[in-house]
């Protein structure tokens, strides 16, 4: 297994060549991602619980950032992505808060 997941928000590539992928963070521009399941909404359900944020309806949160064009994401510090691996993939949330910022703000945001 080689898993390789890019940064939706910046491009930088995040992993390359892991055997396996945990939730974590952008070493370029600090963005979290959470998810990591085989659909979206089901990556989304799953990162709303990992940022606190699980009071969100995660359906909504799925077609919110699927409407959201490259530069919107970029402006709202939200994108959803998914990694490449030998034979399919995953999705993960990207969430950029800046500092200590909050994560569940930048997602009631959308
Ligand atoms: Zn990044």
């Amino acid at each position: 297994m080689s898993v390789r997941l890019d940064c939706p928000l910046c491009a930088a590539m995040v992993v390359d060549g892991a055997d396996d992928l945990a939730p974590g963070a952008c070493a370029s521009c600090g963005a979290r991602y959470e998810g990591g399941e085989g659909s979206a909404p089901d990556a989304v359900q799953a990162a709303l619980v990992a940022f606190g944020a699980d009071a969100l309806d995660a359906a909504a949160v799925t077609d919110a950032v699927f409407r959201l064009t490259p530069a919107e994401s970029a402006q709202k510090g939200v994108a959803i992505t998914s990694d490449a691996r030998d034979d399919f993939y995953r999705w993960w949330l990207f969430v950029r808060t800046g500092g200590d910022g909050d994560a569940v703000a930048v997602l009631s945001a959308l």
